[in-house]
């Protein structure tokens, strides 16, 4: 029986970027997956490398871990299609530019460059949106990735520093000793990273995560049609609302030229199929905002479980009750984003150094109100 410094349980994006920072600190990491890499929320995500303003603490992790993607741009291969397109956030109207300023000034005083468009620059940035659109934030410096690559990319960078890894393989039981495997082989491990995503909460019960489904629509190629991601700016009633169902105006140019089209959440929603209601609300939706999406040929559509939590930020740290047991789960619609402040959170508590952002308001020993 081997014995590593570190068991990560999960290979989507969270774990790969566990195990990649970890093995890089020099720890034996043994990452295991209940089937294969990346077939998880991370398989159906959209890869927007966002810096969101809703909280504090959710700036602090969005910026710090948008700067660690940039810091690893230049060894991303192309593949990954890791390119800076920027965000206009989209007003609909003169009440929505009240908000575009405060987005301003939010971002301004944290020392992120932004730049108000008129309906006219609007219009300039983007041709295919509406006509008499009150105008937008533009954030220059959000980027999207290719989520699967990249996590791919992680894997093989960890594999490089010794990281095993067991695909196929499935954990029953998280132990202050290490894991039990469901055929009951059990792996001694100086410590234990949840990283299963919207299962995590299956093997760690005191997280607090319910899975929020969400569709996408991806199209045939046409370039140049989308120039940056482009949000409705009522997304966030949509991402922190407890309404049952919800869709917001969401797309992103992908370097292909096709065109991701989202979003939708839905509590209580468990099965995997297309809900082809939610779909055209999505669409009328976005076709309120960019009406020549009409005219594009969609490929596929997909559906993916978010994993949320009670006050929409990640379980990062120990789980309270264990003294080896760390969670890295909880990432709602930013766990792409946030996988590499994630692994860097975790390796300063393990490494017992100082972090570079406050580690509270993450710690899954917070307390917060149910859903
Ligand atoms: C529609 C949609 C759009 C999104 N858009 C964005 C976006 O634009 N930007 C962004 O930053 N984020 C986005 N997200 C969120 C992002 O995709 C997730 O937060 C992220 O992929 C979560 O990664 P993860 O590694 O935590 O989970 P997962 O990818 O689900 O990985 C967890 C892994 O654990 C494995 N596992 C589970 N249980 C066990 C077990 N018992 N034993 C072994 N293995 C186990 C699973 O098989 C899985 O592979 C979006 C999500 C959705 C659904």
């Amino acid at each position: 029986m081997k014995s590593f410094d570190v068991v990560i349980v999960g290979a989507g994006i969270v774990g790969a970027a566990c195990a990649a920072r970890l093995a890089g600190e020099g720890l034996s990491v043994l990452l295991l997956e209940a089937n294969d890499v990346a077939t998880g929320t991370t398989a159906t995500g959209m890869g927007h490398v966002v810096v969101m303003d809703d909280s504090e603490a959710q700036f602090a992790l969005t910026s710090y871990s948008q700067k660690l993607w940039k810091d690893m741009g230049a060894e991303l291969p192309g593949g990954c299609e890791f390119e800076h397109c920027g965000t206009i956030w989209v007003a609909a109207d003169e009440e929505e530019i009240i908000e575009v300023r405060r987005k301003k000034e939010f971002y301004e005083s944290h020392n992120i460059e932004t730049e108000i468009l008129d309906e006219k620059r609007l219009r300039e940035a983007e041709p295919n949106l509406a006509e008499g659109l009150a105008g937008g934030l533009l954030v220059e410096s959000d980027a999207v990735v290719y989520q699967l690559t990249a996590t791919r990319f992680l894997i093989e960078k960890a594999s490089k520093n010794g990281v095993v890894l067991r695909t196929r393989t499935q954990v029953k039981e998280i132990t202050d000793n290490g894991v039990i495997l469901k055929n009951n082989e059990t792996i001694s491990a100086g410590c234990v990273i949840n990283a299963a995503g919207a299962a995590a909460a299956d093997l760690s019960p005191q997280l607090k995560i319910k899975t929020r489904k969400g569709h996408l629509i991806i199209t045939e190629r046409y370039k140049g049609f989308v120039r940056h991601q482009l949000i409705e700016l009522g997304y966030l009633k949509s991402a922190h609302g407890n309404e049952r169902d919800s869709v917001a105006f969401n797309v992103q140019p992908r370097s292909t030229g096709q065109v991701l089209l989202g979003s939708s959440r839905q509590f209580g929603a468990e099965t995997t199929e297309v809900d082809n209601k939610i779909v055209r609300r999505m669409t009328s939706r976005a076709f309120e905002y960019m009406p020549k999406l009409r005219t594009l040929s969609a490929v596929r559509i997909w559906t993916g479980f978010r994993a949320a939590t009670p006050d929409n930020l990640p379980y990062i740290g120990k789980i309270p009750g264990f003294n080896n047991v760390y969670a890295a789960a909880g990432h709602e619609g930013l766990g792409i984003t946030t996988s590499l402040g994630t692994a860097a959170l975790l390796a300063d508590e393990i490494m017992k150094r100082r972090p570079s952002i406050p580690a509270e308001p993450y710690l899954p020993s917070r307390t917060h109100s149910e859903h």
